[in-house]
Order: structure tokens, then sequence, then C-alpha cells
């Protein structure tokens, strides 16, 4: 079953960037998922199963 991932969603990712960040914000969700890096702003487009083989949870801040 796909992880629930949708655009405007931060994850946290199971390793950092090179940066030091392991959260990021997904910018696009399809074939491939779309990351901007919270931290330094670099933008990396991921297949969507390697996506979510790598991240460890989302974050999402519910608006109630
Ligand atoms: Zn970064």
């Amino acid at each position: 079953m796909p992880m629930d991932l949708r655009p405007n969603d931060r994850v946290e990712m199971k390793k950092p960037h090179p940066c030091g960040e392991t959260r990021w914000l997904v910018t696009r969700v399809g074939m491939d998922v779309k990351l901007t890096c919270t931290r330094c702003g670099r933008e990396i487009m991921l297949p969507r199963a390697k996506a979510e083989h790598g991240i460890r949870k989302i974050i999402r801040e519910e608006t109630t």
C-alpha cells in the first residue's frame, strides 16, 4: 500500500542531506516525488518507491 504522501507535507528522511538537514518539503507527488530541502533549498526528484523507502516519517500539521 503506498504511503499517504501529499504536496506540502514535510517528511523526515532516514539519511540526512549533505547540508545536515533531514526534513524535506514535498512539492510534487506522482510517479516521482519532488522534495525541497528545508535548510538549503536544494530540490531533488526521486522515483516514488525510492522516496517512500527513504522516508522515516511524515510530519503533517493538521489544521483543525
Ligand atoms: Zn540540504
